[in-house]
């Protein structure tokens, strides 16, 4: 059996160990939930890579759904149809129509 020729000083044994040690991981915040993340992974939380939904959960089901719609909905752009404008000729009762509105409005706000 092969015996050390010579006892590991303490320098020798301390110096090899210092290699011996936890790196800090480094981690970011998801771009989808905000959740801190290890980098270059499928966030675990909400399942989203790169803005793209990649592990579908059962509590995320209707927002990606949603967000698929959106997407399809956006795609095939249409030209909308101009809505048409009355000109209202501005007497005395319709000025009083529009200051109504204006106080419902701000009612409505608070
Ligand atoms: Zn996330």
């Amino acid at each position: 059996m092969a015996v050390p020729f010579r006892r590991t000083s303490k320098t020798k044994k301390r110096m090899r160990r210092t290699h011996f040690k936890l790196e800090a991981v480094n981690l970011v915040t998801c771009a989808h939930c905000g959740a801190m993340i290890k980098s270059h992974i499928v966030c675990p939380t909400c399942g989203y890579y790169d803005g793209k939904p990649i592990i579908v959960k059962e509590a995320n089901k209707e927002a990606v759904k949603k967000d698929e719609t959106r997407k399809k909905t956006k795609a095939p752009k249409t030209a909308k149809p101009k809505e048409e404008t009355k000109v209202v000729k501005p007497t005395k009762a319709n000025k009083d129509k529009a200051k109504l509105a204006i106080e419902q409005g701000k009612k409505g706000e608070k």
